[in-house]
């Protein structure tokens, strides 16, 4: 769809609206509105996340990371409502509402958020998962005190990444930190896999749900917006495009998780299964970003996360709208 159209100039910037409580913020894409939902923010150490990194690397960003090597004001954890021709479709589901070790104790606040600015999680039509990592899919089960398992979003059909979902059951996936396989053995993945370790919990909750939906490539949602494969950072990851009257938005995912990854595309995080594949495709769809103008939703930069990529004279660098 408009992802791969051809280069024209750049639509007029849109305005952010901002609609009560604050954290909910929107902008609109021809006749498609993209509503940014803070599920939360998580503290994280730059200098463990991007290996083999120290903190003097980052003097070059700006203020993006303290002395300290932490990420300044923490990593938001959005997700996007996006509404488009009758339908509404929620982008990934945050961290869930019990309080997640490894995000340092966080926990997410989305169904309030949206209870709060007067978005009923019954009216979700269709939830698309950018990748099965755990703050991606923290608010998709909601486990019942009987043992069973019903969908938070009880309308909506949940689209998710084959190729994660694979991965995430494999019995060779690393269930403990020396590699050793959920089954016992050698893993034939890399280190980077272990963050699906920190998904099963949900996972095993996911596959008590009936309403999942496993892709595999592109899929049109509506005529507006388009799943486009992003693979890397987890293997079946996945990207939208939102396409209307000659806008166009691009919602990002994980292909970058920082602001300083535009200028600086070659470096990994830790969390990045397939480095070099990674590394192509945040490349390539920076490039194309920056190239064809398109508005970006980033779920992992500072909130709510729309922007653009600017082509400046030896970098790109982000420009939050
Ligand atoms: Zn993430």
């Amino acid at each position: 769809m408009g992802y791969n159209s051809p280069i024209h100039e750049p639509a007029p910037t849109p305005v952010i609206t901002a609609r009560r409580p604050m954290n909910i913020q929107k902008i609109n894409v021809g006749n498609v509105n993209i509503l940014s939902i803070s599920d939360c923010l998580m503290a994280v150490d730059a200098c463990d996340f991007f290996p083999h990194k120290s903190v003097g690397a980052f003097q070059q960003f700006e203020g993006q990371v303290d002395d300290d090597c932490q990420v300044n004001g923490g990593i938001n954890v959005a997700c996007f409502l996006i509404e488009s021709q009758g339908r509404r479709i929620l982008v990934d589901a945050g961290l869930g509402p019990t309080p997640v070790a490894q995000a340092g104790g966080a926990a997410g606040n989305l169904l309030s958020e949206m209870r709060q600015g007067g978005i009923d999680p019954n009216t979700i039509d269709t939830v698309v998962i950018t990748h099965l990592h755990f703050d991606h899919i923290g608010w998709l089960p909601n486990p019942l005190p009987d043992g069973s398992v019903c969908p938070t979003f009880p309308n909506a059909e949940y689209i998710v990444p084959q190729a994660d979902w694979d991965l995430l059951f494999d019995p060779q996936l690393p269930s403990h930190v020396n590699g050793e396989g959920q089954g016992g053995g050698e893993s034939p993945y890399p280190p980077a896999v272990e963050v699906f370790r920190d998904s099963l919990p949900v996972g095993r909750l996911m596959q008590k749900l009936d309403n999942i939906r496993l892709v595999d490539g592109d899929l049109n949602v509506t005529d507006e917006i388009a799943i486009v494969p992003t693979p890397g950072h987890t293997p079946g990851h996945q990207s939208l495009a939102v396409t209307s009257q000659g806008n166009r938005a691009f919602v990002l995912g994980d292909v970058a998780h920082l602001p300083l990854q535009i200028q600086v595309p070659h470096w990994n995080t830790k969390a990045d299964v397939l480095p070099e594949l990674g590394i192509k495709t945040r490349r390539e769809t920076l490039r194309k970003l920056a190239d064809q103008g398109i508005i970006v939703a980033a779920g992992h930069f500072p909130a709510p996360g729309f922007g653009r990529i600017i082509a400046g004279e030896t970098r790109r660098y982000w420009q939050p709208l």
